[in-house]
This record gives structure tokens, C-alpha cells and sequence, in this order.
């Protein structure tokens, strides 16, 4: 039997008839872009994740783009500004920077959490540092009370990429509420995924969230009045609607997700396979499982020879990325590392339970046949 890395037909099919129900009730609505369905999810998502507003947009780039635009706007961030993001992250953290004429300033991570390190943050730390952007790689929760320290001190804002922890909690707040502002995505195979793109901004300020809101609809407060230079950034109704029905099993989902992850670490025994480091059941809501190996590659083949699909979250760090020349020069030897060893094993809330039989068990046998 093969296993896939992850089953989307599968996952929403779990869902099908409420799906097809909510697309029912925007086809005959008549109404597509910014009505009923977007203002009911924006209310459940913020209220999910315990914060004031939620803002939705077209996708986790353009929610993590807008919180910085709206910060540059509102006078707390201004171009050439640098921002403190780790190294080993999704490009979309780095693009977001950029993308608003602000510096990335990568910094290594734990290798034990792949998290950003805070104690490394004081050494990147300059006279334009304005910003810590936090990102709960693979599902784990950054060290918030960590990070939330440092920039209290130097008074630095603190965003978090939250696109792969939809759900994680900390002492009973959930990802998202920890920072001055949060960026989600809903890509499909996030895990809350829509079924097409989607975003979201959540944040207790006001301002920001009123800001975000104007920019994703060009700029406009009141219809044809455009107080800013915005952008076409909506969360469409469609997908609100198909969000509002998958937002309500998303903590059994992350439940499944954890029995996956529990049993792999608990019978994945090989020494050439390092197995990820939990700081905290309730903070990791196991977006990926990642292995380490000095061997990864050699892994990954072996796996796929018992049809075993594996991935490389991520291949090579955006500082090592063509479209960054200038961060090249950038030594980051951890994270560098990271990337040459990293392997994500399949995961997800409908990964049948012999399947998950079968990568340990192939895991056990990687290195004792040819
Ligand atoms: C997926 C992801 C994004 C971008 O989200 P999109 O919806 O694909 O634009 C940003 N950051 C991280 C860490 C991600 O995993």
C-alpha cells in the first residue's frame, strides 16, 4: 500500500456534504466578495484564536505583507527598517519583509524546535531593529515569553507567521494572541485549508486591523472613498464558507494529528534518525513531522522505494535563494545545516493507522538493507 504525504481528497471528503451545503449557500446568495460569510468567519476565527479582530485576505503572504504595510502606515515601521526573521524559514516570512522595502535579518534557530532562538535575537539586534517576526515552524510555538522579553526591552514589535500553527495553544492562549500582530494562512493544505487560497490578519489593535481592512479592498474605508493606496487582497465568501465549516473540527483534527505524531515517536527507533523535540504537547499542532538525518536524501530514497512519500520542508533557506543575492554573504551554519538534513514524514488527521505502521516500520529498516 503506498502512502502520500498528505490526502487532501481525503480530508475534505470528511466534510463533503456540509462543504456542498456552505458552496450552496453562496451560489444562491448572490453575494461574492466581502458579505455575510467573510464577517461571520472573521468573528469565529478571531474568537478562535482569542483576539479582538480578524481580518481576512487573499492569502498568508499578503496577511503577513499587510500587517508591515499597515504598521509602515500607521508610523511604527519605516522602509529600510530591519526585521528580525529565522533563517530557516518559509521564503513567504522573507518576502512579506521585503516586499515592503524593510531588511530581513535572519537568525539561527534552535535545531532542537527548528524555532527561532531568543538568545541569539540580542546579537542581530541594531539600531534600526524595529521588529521580531516569530514563526511557528512546522506547528510549534515559538518561545513567545522569550521573544515577547526581548522586545519588550528593546521595544521592538512582535509579529507572528502563523501559518502552519493554527491552533497551537501556551498556558491557554492560542497561536496568534501572543504577538502586536498575527498572519494565518488557509492554503489547502494547511492545517485549516480552504479549498483555494485564503489569509487572515487577527490582532487586538484596532487601528491595525481597521488599516488591513481598508488596504486588502483598495485602500477604501467607504465604498469609492479611498483614503489609502490599497491592494485587491480579499478573502473571497466561497471560501469563508467552506473555512466556517472546517474552522468547527479543527481541534479533533489537531487531535488526530498528535496520535500520529505520538506513536511516531514513540516507535521510530534508528540512531541515523533524529526525531523532533516537543517542548509541550499542547504547544505543537504538528503542521509537519520532521525528522533530522546526516543521511536525508539516502532517507528520502529509501522511503519512496517502499512507496513511502516524504517532503523537504524546506530544500534551501532564503538567504541562500537567487532572488536574495544580497543575503547570500549571510553565514548561518545551523540553519544551513537544517536544510541539508531535514525530512518530513506524511502526517495528517486521516492517515490511517497501518500506514503510519508501515513509515515506522520502514523507518526501523532504513540503513540495514542495500
Ligand atoms: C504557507 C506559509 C506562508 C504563506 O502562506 P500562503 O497562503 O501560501 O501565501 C507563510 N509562512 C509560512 C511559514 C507558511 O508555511
Amino acid at each position: 500500500m503506498d502512502v502520500p504525504f498528505l490526502n487532501l481528497r481525503e480530508l475534505n471528503a470528511r466534510y463533503a456534504d456540509e462543504l456542498k451545503a456552505a458552496a450552496a449557500r453562496v451560489i444562491d446568495s448572490g453575494w461574492y466578495i466581502l458579505g455575510e460569510e467573510v464577517a461571520a468567519f472573521e468573528q469565529e476565527f478571531a474568537a478562535y484564536c482569542g483576539v479582538r479582530h480578524a481580518v481576512g485576505v487573499g492569502n498568508g503572504l499578503d496577511a503577513l505583507s499587510l500587517i508591515l504595510r499597515g504598521y509602515k502606515e500607521l508610523g511604527a515601521l519605516e522602509e529600510g527598517d530591519e526585521i528580525l526573521v529565522p533563517g530557516n524559514t518559509f521564503i513567504a516570512s522573507f518576502l512579506a519583509i521585503t516586499e515592503n522595502r524593510l531588511v530581513p535579518v535572519p537568525v539561527e534557530p534552535d535545531p532542537a524546535t527548528f524555532n527561532i532562538d531568543p538568545a541569539r535575537l540580542k546579537d542581530a539586534i541594531g539600531p534600526r531593529t524595529r521588529a521580531i517576526m516569530a514563526v511557528h515552524l512546522y506547528g510549534q510555538l515559538a518561545d513567545m515569553p522569550g521573544l515577547a522579553a526581548v522586545a519588550k526591552q528593546h521595544g521592538l514589535l512582535l509579529i507572528e507567521d502563523a501559518a502552519q500553527a493554527h491552533g497551537a495553544i501556551r498556558e491557554g492562549r492560542r497561536a496568534g494572541s501572543f504577538g502586536d500582530a498575527a498572519g494565518f494562512s488557509f492554503f489547502p493544505t494547511k492545517n485549516l485549508g480552504a479549498l483555494g487560497d485564503g489569509g487572515a490578519v487577527v490582532t487586538d489593535d484596532a487601528a491595525l486591523a481597521a488599516r488591513v481592512a481598508a488596504l486588502r479592498n483598495y485602500g477604501s474605508d467607504v465604498k469609492y472613498h479611498h483614503p489609502f493606496r490599497g491592494v485587491n487582497s480579499r478573502l473571497d465568501e466561497m471560501q469563508a464558507a467552506m473555512l466556517r465549516v472546517k474552522l468547527k473540527y479543527l481541534d479533533e483534527d489537531i487531535q488526530r494529528r498528535r496520535l500520529v505524531a505520538r506513536r511516531y515517536r514513540e516507535a521510530i527507533r534508528q540512531p541515523d534518525i533524529l526525531l523532533p523535540e516537543v517542548v509541550q504537547e499542547e504547544q505543537h499542532v504538528w503542521h509537519l513531522f520532521v525528522v533530522r538525518s546526516s543521511q536525508r536524501d539516502a532517507l528520502q530514497r529509501h522511503l519512496r522505494a517502499r512507496g513511502i512519500q516524504s517532503q523537504v520542508h524546506y530544500p534551501v533557506p532564503p538567504h541562500l535563494q537567487p532572488a536574495y543575492p544580497m543575503l547570500q554573504g549571510i553565514h548561518l551554519p545551523l540553519t544551513d545545516r537544517l536544510h541539508r538534513e531535514v525530512l518530513s514524514l506524511p502526517i495528517g488527521p486521516t492517515l490511517a493507522g497501518d500506514a503510519v505502521e508501515q513509515v515506522i516500520q520502514a523507518c526501523r529498516a532504513f540503513g540495514c538493507s542495500p
